[in-house]
């Protein structure tokens, strides 16, 4: 899961980590008025779950309530990475001497939660990281032992020269460890990560990636999710306890179990195709999870071939072609559609199929190679 900066920011906070105080506004008057409660200079910030807002004209330095109100009028409503900004975030703003780059992510290539750090932060860090990778120091955290005092101060002075500094950049690492954690994050990212003129180090942007399956033990956290932010589509799949992401290509695929969806788009790629979502219709029985997955699929205009691929186990083949026939019957489906069944009741399955003039395959190959072909126009 998602969640927004304003968010990440608390959570930050509540792990000791120096963050600036601010507050969320929906209009623009809300922003001058938070504004005019911090006095001074202000920044007025997008609060979308992506990046590089600066860089889009989503973060915004205000020196006065009136100027946080034009800002906001500015930023409100705006698109960055295909989301509107409904929400933005005021705080005080900071004077800066150097920014730097703090960031930690589960490195699943490395079976290991992995901190980077480099001097060179700000709103180009990726440039940084895809043109001069040696800038940016790694390290592997040891699940067994946590990170260690001497490896946070080491990532601390590889950060800053000066050891005043040095040792409250290692503290904050620490802190950011015990946070993301805590919080069963995948990525915790603080961009960056600044030095003001008092010789202070703070964080003045957050961001958080939530493992989904790590929500139960934060309601908190949990609380967090943002559904207006959030993919419409995948949203509703979540309600309907489907599995749902939308991705790039064609072929739409609805199938029951997460291990046979990844060799379903597997075999959709072999075949020359694209997949067009991973779903996951679970592992009950109930027609209406196949309903819903059928209008989130047709609801995207990508898609030209709907191929379906259940292995009957608790999942009944019965039940699926049932779903099947009363989805099409609410639905008007303009796309091919391609289905394999076969397991628990495959024989009832296909029954009711044939008796609603549809063809029910048993070969997985050939039901994918079948709707790659009718996803081509072929
Ligand atoms: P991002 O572009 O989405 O990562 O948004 P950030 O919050 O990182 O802001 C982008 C850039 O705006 C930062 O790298 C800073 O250079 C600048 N910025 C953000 N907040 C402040 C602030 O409080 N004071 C100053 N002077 N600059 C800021
Ligand atoms: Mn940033």
């Amino acid at each position: 899961m998602n969640i927004h900066e304003f968010q990440a920011r608390q959570i930050l906070a509540r792990h000791g980590i120096p963050v600036p105080e601010g507050e969320v506004a929906r209009t623009p008057d809300e922003a001058a008025r938070a504004a005019e409660r911090f006095g001074g200079t202000v920044v007025v910030k997008a609060q979308v779950h992506v990046g590089g807002r600066g860089k889009a004209g989503g973060v915004k330095l205000a020196g006065s309530p009136a100027e946080a109100r034009e800002s906001a009028e500015a930023i409100l409503g705006m698109e960055i990475k295909g989301l509107e900004v409904r929400q933005v975030l005021v705080a005080p703003a900071e004077d800066i001497v150097s920014e730097a780059y703090l960031g930690i992510v589960m490195d699943r290539a490395n079976q290991a939660d992995t901190i980077m750090v480099s001097s060179e932060g700000g709103v180009d860090i990726e440039e940084v990281a895809a043109t001069m990778p040696e800038a940016i120091r790694k390290l592997a955290v040891d699940p067994r032992y946590g990170l260690l005092n001497h490896q946070a101060a080491a990532l601390g002075h590889h950060l800053y020269d000066d050891p005043k500094v040095a040792r409250q950049a290692a503290a904050i690492i620490a802190k950011l460890y015990e946070a993301y954690r805590a919080s069963g994050a995948t990525l915790a990212e603080i961009n960056p990560l600044i030095v003001n003129p008092q010789g202070e180090v703070k964080a003045i942007d957050a961001k958080m990636n939530i493992d989904d399956n790590a929500l139960f033990r934060s309601p908190e956290i949990a609380a967090f999710r943002d559904l207006e932010a959030e993919n419409p589509a995948e949203a509703r799949a979540r309600e309907a306890e489907l599995s749902y992401i939308q991705l790039d290509g064609n072929v739409a695929c609805c199938v029951n179990g997460a291990g046979l969806a990844m060799a379903t788009m597997d075999l959709v790629k072999y075949y020359g195709g694209e997949p067009a979502n991973f779903l996951d219709i679970g592992g009950s029985s109930n027609p209406d999870k196949v309903v819903t997955a059928l209008e989130l699929i047709t609801e995207d205009p990508k898609v030209t071939s709907i191929l379906f691929n259940i292995f009957g186990g608790i999942t009944r083949c019965d039940d699926v072609a049932n779903g099947i026939v009363e989805a099409t019957s609410r639905i008007e489906i303009k796309v091919p559609i391609t289905i394999r069944l076969t397991g628990t009741n495959e024989e009832l399955g296909v029954e009711i199929l044939e008796e609603n003039g549809f063809e029910a395959m048993v070969d997985m190959d050939k039901a994918v190679e079948t709707a790659v072909q009718r996803g081509a126009g072929a």
